[in-house]
């Protein structure tokens, strides 16, 4: 497992969203900019919806006009149609990431559209991103269970993978939305979707809602997926679950990938650094659990 594992980090975006917290515009930039000095090079930095809908993400513009994005940096904007593409693209984004939920009742209720108009939103915007010469991808959410109808079938998700493969994205990822997952899930669908979509980079969205998070990050390796996406601190949480914590934590995620060998290229210590930062910002403490046991180096103690 020596080919690495790319992270892309969420924070900024699926952590910020939902957060009772509106953190300045200065703040949101300077916390990139540190995600960015802790060796992160892809970076979910904002999302272009309705800012009347999501208010913690109508300074969107601002954001993306405060960062100077370095070589080989992506700087990834979450949206959901093409005026929401058009403002990301506007804005300077290089990598677009738009959402297909996999259950017809989740889409309505969260987008308001069906999962097949959503698939049609998602081909449409593709094309006019890699027109523009800008990365494209796309998350299928609630891949793992939705909230109102259970069980999603595993042939469900591959028919919707598969439809959204025809435009080639740059990558396909499986999001476990309301962090219901287990790690044999995990193994099926990855398994299976590998050997229907050979050649297009897979990633997934892992939350800790139930505590599985990081063990079906680590199935996911194994099953040789190209990313996996990861808050700082843990923030973020699963609007289905209100008590429950949300993303994986990006230096717990770290941790493991790192006493496991898989490279990153990202530091833990920056990280920490981080999120013990952030945490002053919100007012209250991360759901991350690296940040308060510490890093245990690799190297023997002396
Ligand atoms: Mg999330």
């Amino acid at each position: 497992m020596d080919a690495g594992i790319e992270i892309l980090e969420v924070g900024p975006r699926d952590g910020l969203q939902i957060d009772p917290v509106i953190l300045p515009t200065d703040t949101k930039i300077e916390l990139i900019s540190r995600l960015l000095a802790a060796g992160l090079k892809r970076i979910e930095v904002a999302s272009f919806v309705n800012p009347r809908k999501v208010p913690q993400m109508a300074d969107a513009e601002q954001v993306l006009a405060g960062l100077t994005r370095p070589e080989g940096v992506h700087f990834t904007g979450l949206v959901l149609n093409r005026r929401g593409f058009d403002r990301a693209a506007a804005a300077g984004c290089n990598e677009i990431g738009m959402v297909v939920v996999a259950s017809d009742t989740f889409s309505v209720r969260n987008q308001g559209v069906s999962t097949e108009e959503s698939i049609l939103g998602w081909l449409g915007v593709a094309r006019a991103a890699q027109e523009q010469g800008i990365r494209a991808q796309v998350t299928i959410s609630a891949a793992f269970g939705c909230p109102f109808e259970g069980e999603v079938p595993l042939a469900r998700v591959l028919e919707i993978a598969t439809r959204c493969a025809e435009v080639e994205p740059f990558e396909i990822c499986f999001a476990d939305t309301i962090g219901v997952a287990v790690p044999s899930q995990v193994t099926e669908l990855l398994t299976q979707a590998r050997a229907r979509l050979p050649g297009t980079r897979l990633r997934c969205h892992f939350h800790n809602t139930r505590n599985t998070g990081i063990a079906n990050a680590w199935a996911a390796v194994e099953c040789g997926v190209s990313a996996l996406d990861a808050s700082v601190g843990g923030i973020g949480g699963c609007p289905f679950a209100p008590a429950a914590t949300g993303n994986i934590a990006t230096e717990d995620l770290i941790y493991m990938l790192d006493r496991s060998g898989v490279a990153t290229g990202v530091s833990l210590a920056g990280l920490i650094e981080t999120t013990k930062w952030l945490q002053r910002q919100l007012g209250r403490e991360a759901p991350g659990m690296l940040h308060k046991a510490g890093d245990f180096p690799k190297r023997a103690l002396q």
